[in-house]
């Protein structure tokens, strides 16, 4: 019998997300794991291969039925060999070979990369990318991820490592980053950076969400406005619409696509960038290029991670 489903998991600082999808990238189950524990390697080989078992248990499925894992997960990793270099925002991995210890726990096909670049193949196969050739992808949020698709393929780099939009350094001197780094531009616009400020403003602690609601205010009547939050958002939009116009210069895009929890501000965050680009970036790069919001949501990682398996498209 042919094989007829895929299993996508997509690992977060957060959450471990997993799915099982049919060859059209439909999801038909899903679960949702906390992942406080998964500093410990051990910890989380365990939970990913009992998550596994359970999934095809209760749809009553067998393993022949699975076509292969696909695993995103969020750092730099050598997507060949199946192998993470480190995670910039959990401590404690450093070159661990997860596809190999995986498959020999499951007997099954698994298939890893970072979870930017599989955000990036799902946009690009079923969402706000599909029928572009030139495109950057972007996950805003904790961390800053990119990937890049040039000509119509995921542009990886010599070490599989390209794409890291989030640490272009935007200043000569600035603020640490997470990855080692001055002045990335995580290090002005993560979600990190973003909450300083707003507590800063506000004198307390405040959500992200509860930010974006704020700002979204000044659009009723006066009495009700926040200037003070739109123009934190503002502020970010210019910094990551100034980051992108120099990417729009060197790569002459047709679309950039922004997904993640940032991204959730919606048309206040994107008309800036918009704005940032046409007004920074050369003319004729700047008037092709579309800026767009994901369309994919928090499913993108696991649809992602089920068009590597299906596509192999690293090999
Ligand atoms: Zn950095």
């Amino acid at each position: 019998m042919a094989k007829k489903f895929i299993i996508g998991i997509d690992l977060g600082g957060t959450n471990l997300k997993l799915a099982l999808l049919d060859l059209k990238f439909k999801i038909k189950d899903r679960e949702v794991l906390s992942t406080q524990n998964f500093i410990k390697k051990e910890n989380l080989v365990s939970i990913i291969v009992r998550s596994i078992n359970k999934i095809i248990e209760d749809n009553r499925l067998k393993k022949r039925d699975i076509l292969g894992i696909g695993l995103g997960v969020p750092g730099p990793v050598d997507a060949k060999r199946g192998v993470i270099h480190f995670f910039p925002n959990i401590p404690g991995w450093r070159e661990v070979n997860l596809k190999g210890v995986l498959q020999r726990r499951l007997g099954l096909a698994v298939f890893l990369d970072n979870d930017a670049k599989l955000m990036s193949l799902a946009e690009y196969k079923l969402g706000k990318a599909k029928g572009f050739k030139n495109v950057i992808c972007l996950t805003l949020g904790t961390g800053v991820g990119g990937a890049v698709i040039l000509e119509g393929r995921l542009y990886r780099g010599v070490n599989n490592a390209a794409g890291e939009i989030g640490h272009i350094p935007i200043n000569e001197k600035g603020p640490l980053c997470n990855c080692g780094g001055i002045a990335c531009l995580e290090a002005y616009i993560g979600n990190n950076r973003i909450l300083r400020e707003a507590r800063k403003i506000f004198k307390r602690n405040i959500t992200l969400e509860e930010l974006s609601i704020l700002a979204k205010k000044t659009c009723l009547p006066a009495g009700r406005q926040n200037k003070q939050a739109l123009n934190i958002w503002l502020k970010m939009g210019g910094r990551l619409g100034t980051a992108l116009s120099g990417i729009v210069n060197l790569l002459n895009l047709d679309a950039i696509v922004m997904g993640g929890g940032i991204a959730n501000v919606g048309k206040i965050l994107f008309d800036k960038v918009r704005e940032t680009i046409r007004k920074r970036a050369m003319s004729v790069q700047a008037k092709h290029v579309k800026v767009f919001k994901a369309k994919l949501g928090d499913d993108a990682g696991l649809i992602g991670a089920a068009v590597l398996v299906k596509e192999g498209m690293h090999k």
